[in-house]
């Protein structure tokens, strides 16, 4: 089997990343990378700039999105990868996930100025490129530039996770309806970076199980997020789910992620690629022999 360099996460100024699509297209050429996926946070909006710098410059396509989901209380990312991306059904269900992001956002706010950070909320927009969807990561960049902290991560841990001054629980899609958006719209539905989640074994099971009944078919093993270890751990859960395998960066920003695109370990060879299934849904560069 030939591996090829396959990069289906990452984010553009759509959602959380700094790049344009454009850039983000570029920089995932210049590094080797031969099929990409753009999945902005809840958002498709990137998908036509993204596909047609892909093509422009010879480097195969798959439409992507990672959609936020609420399970067991917890906040867990589902890939969709190689749906229309001009979909209604998916449209509206990406739309009404990101509904309350500017309230959630406002209130985050509140809770920073309680300990003395005044502005964030219009700190955080001067980062915002798309008005639908401010996020965390917006507030961690104005929290870096007014010092508060010296990094995003630090933000987070101190300011932006559970329990934290500027936490704000919010219930995001079920996952039967994302993964149904996702599917309906000819795609397929991708655990992103499961190791991520604070979940017991039973819970862990339990998302798989229902993932999976719900029509899921793919887990990320390979991503910027997991140590070697997990990447055994998460190879084995795909072939006791029978779930194909994905390979993801999940890079936002020169200046943030550890992982550039294009730069992870090749998927183990015992496992099925999403790329595979996913093979009539890839749209080849019209450059490409
Ligand atoms: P939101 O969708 O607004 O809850 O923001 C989630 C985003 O925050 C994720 O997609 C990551 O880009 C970012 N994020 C979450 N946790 C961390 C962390 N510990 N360090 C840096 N970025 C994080
Ligand atoms: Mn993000
Ligand atoms: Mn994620
Ligand atoms: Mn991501």
């Amino acid at each position: 089997m030939h591996l090829i360099n396959a990069d289906l996460h990452c984010h553009s100024t759509v959602s959380d990343g700094t790049m344009e699509p454009e850039a983000l297209a570029q920089r995932a050429q210049a590094n080797g990378v031969e099929l990409w996926a753009l999945t902005d946070h809840d958002e498709v909006k990137g998908q036509h700039r993204a596909m047609a710098a892909a093509a422009a410059l010879g480097m195969d396509y798959l439409t992507g999105c990672e959609i936020s989901v609420t399970f067991a209380d917890v906040t867990v990312h589902i890939v969709g990868l190689g749906f229309d991306a001009d979909d209604e059904a998916l449209r509206q269900g990406l739309a009404a996930t990101r509904g309350g992001r500017a309230e959630r956002a406002r209130e985050m706010s509140d809770g920073l100025a309680q300990v003395g950070i005044k502005g964030a909320y219009e700190g955080a927009l001067k980062y915002v490129g798309n008005p639908d969807l401010i996020s965390r990561t917006h507030f961690a960049r104005f929290l870096v530039e007014t010092g508060v902290c010296t990094d995003t991560h630090e933000v987070f841990r101190r300011f932006l996770t559970e329990g934290k001054p500027g936490f704000i629980p919010h219930r995001w899609a079920r996952l039967g309806d994302a993964v149904r958006w996702i599917t309906q719209a000819g795609g397929m539905a991708v655990i992103a970076h499961p190791a991520r989640y604070k979940f017991t074994p039973t819970e862990e099971y339990a998302l798989f199980s229902e993932f999976v009944a719900h029509g899921g078919r793919g887990v990320e093993v390979i991503t910027g997020a997991h140590s070697a270890a997990e990447q055994v751990k998460y190879a084995d859960m795909a072939q006791e789910f029978q779930l194909c395998a994905s390979r993801g960066s999940d890079f936002h920003s020169p200046d943030e992620s550890h992982t550039d695109l294009g730069t992870l370990p090749d998927l183990p060879g015992r496992l099925t690629p999403v790329w595979e299934a996913l093979a009539p849904r890839v749209r080849r560069a019209a450059a490409s022999a």
